[in-house]
């Protein structure tokens, strides 16, 4: 399960649901802190197995795949529970928004950047070159618009686009093979997203994740971070059968696009 362990990576996944993880940041010699942990019984359990204690809780966004374990962890630890400023997510202890900090014990500082689109309270944390998005970028793919607008969106992920190329990406779901799927259609010329698709279907083949990610790998395959290519844009506006005029309209068009793909 900790598969990076052996490169310093203080990070790992939790499995949960059909295709969630919860990411677990190890804070200390036996503690953890865990984001958008949706099922508590998978954390728990991992808890029990190594003996370690819960630290912190981090919170993305309100959807319940993202915030189900909050009221069962918080029974069992008096742990600070970060979060949007969402007055519908029951059990945060510390409201966050855009510019505040979260200070976990052994870690350096994680910045609050909001990132309103998939949902309008999303935000993510970004320190230590590790970026906790949520549901609003994927490996190849990015969130659905529930709330925000296009523009909404776009702006957001090019707001974690002008992080550090070298940047970890811990998304929530294991969406990488079907977004790739997509991403080759619109963009089938693209030899650096081949040759991620392959790399890809071989780490599902033998059941292991593949985040989390990295910037500079989603800049050169990312279709939603791509939108001012030619083969994009081409693609985005014979589906839409219409011109678009801006970045943002075939972004607007390629959401769409993937919604019926
Ligand atoms: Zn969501």
């Amino acid at each position: 399960m900790n598969k990076t362990s052996a490169s310093g990576d203080p990070v790992f996944a939790i499995p949960a649901f059909k295709d969630n993880y919860i990411w677990a940041i190890r804070t200390g010699p036996a503690g953890l802190a865990v984001v958008d942990p949706g099922d508590a019984a998978a954390v728990q359990a991992v808890l029990d197995a190594k003996g370690w204690t819960l630290d912190a809780i981090l919170i993305t966004h309100h959807h319940w795949d993202h915030t189900g374990g909050i009221k069962a962890l918080v029974a069992r630890h008096a742990v600070p529970v970060y979060g949007p400023a969402n007055e519908a997510i029951e059990g945060i202890t510390v409201p966050l928004a855009e510019g505040d900090q979260v200070q976990l014990q052994g870690l350096g500082p994680l910045q609050v950047l909001a990132v309103p689109g998939h949902t309008l309270d999303h935000i993510a944390y970004f320190g230590q070159g590790m970026l906790f998005c949520g549901d609003t970028l994927f490996s190849g793919g990015c969130g659905r618009l529930f709330e925000g607008d296009a523009a909404t969106l776009y702006g957001s992920l090019q707001k974690l686009a002008a992080l550090p190329d070298q940047t970890r990406v811990y998304c929530t779901h294991e969406y990488t093979q079907a977004n790739l799927g997509f991403a080759l259609k619109v963009e089938p010329a693209n030899q650096a997203l081949k040759a991620y698709a392959e790399d890809v279907a071989e780490l599902r083949r033998q059941g292991q994740p593949t985040l989390p990610s990295t910037l500079a790998k989603e800049k050169a395959i990312n279709p939603f971070l791509r939108v001012e290519q030619t083969a994009i844009k081409t693609a985005a506006e014979a589906f839409a059968q219409a011109p678009c005029q801006t970045a943002v309209s075939v972004f607007a068009a390629l959401r769409r696009y993937k919604d019926v793909s």
